[in-house]
């Protein structure tokens, strides 16, 4: 059994396929979504049809929340704003009711699915150092547990104290540790490195893969202009921030 975990599509339809295609390609059987499907690009719709069509096991992002509130969105950047006013002009009921039904934390197998943070889900923690990790850990009763949120692929081990590694392409898992894995963003990566970035978790092998895929990203930018929202959207997109 190989899964692939992936998370934080932003709306952006060619990432999400290319990352779908290749997981196909790698044999992966059981997929799981780290959320924010919607959000930010032109294609929330398409990309809320294909997750769903998925039948994996999905949690919310904070995306998917605002996307649902009836409220217009405040704490949120004018970037993110526009991508949410869009959303809700794609989506419909059906849509946002089944975004508004996904539950924070998912246990799946011998791993856990969060979008942000285990200690305060719904509060959308940005865990950017192995202090905020340590927190999430502390609610952490697997030995995995998979999160997105902050579009960059890093991860933090806890043993005696709580290490962290950016820029990871391979974890060997070892019995005994905990490991807390952010796989990066599909459809909107901020460590500079503008390829769709997802995971694949090897039960058998006792390994996770990180893996960068390329995809139409001209398509994309067109897209972004096209539907009226920011051009600065479409830009950041090829900075990978
Ligand atoms: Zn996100």
């Amino acid at each position: 059994m190989r899964i692939a975990v992936f998370g934080d599509i932003h709306s952006n339809l060619e990432a999400l396929q290319a990352v779908l295609a290749h997981a196909q390609e790698n044999h992966c059987t059981h997929f799981v979504c780290l959320g924010d499907i919607v959000g930010y690009a032109a294609d929330p719709k398409a990309c809320l049809d294909i997750v769903r069509d998925l039948g994996c096991p999905v949690v919310k992002g904070n995306h998917d929340e605002l996307a649902c509130m009836d409220s217009s969105p405040d704490n949120v950047s004018q970037l993110a704003t526009e991508g949410i006013m869009h959303t809700r002009r794609q989506l419909t009921q059906e849509d946002l009711d089944w975004l508004a039904a996904l539950k924070f934390v998912r246990n799946v197998r011998d791993f856990t699915a969060v979008h942000a943070t285990l200690d305060t889900p719904n509060h959308w923690g940005y865990v950017m150092n192995a202090l905020d990790a340590g927190a999430s850990l502390s609610y952490q009763h697997t030995p995995l547990c998979f999160f997105g949120h902050t579009h960059v692929p890093r991860y933090y081990v806890r043993e005696a104290g709580v290490r962290s590694y950016d820029g990871w392409d391979n974890i060997g898992i070892e019995t005994g540790k905990k490991y807390f894995i952010n796989v990066g963003s599909v459809g909107q990566p901020r460590d500079g490195d503008w390829r769709a970035a997802y995971a694949i978790y090897h039960p058998a092998e006792h390994d996770v893969v990180l893996h960068r895929v390329q995809y139409d990203i001209a398509t994309t930018q067109q897209k972004i202009i096209d539907a009226g929202l920011p051009h600065r959207l479409a830009e950041r997109l090829a900075h990978g921030r």
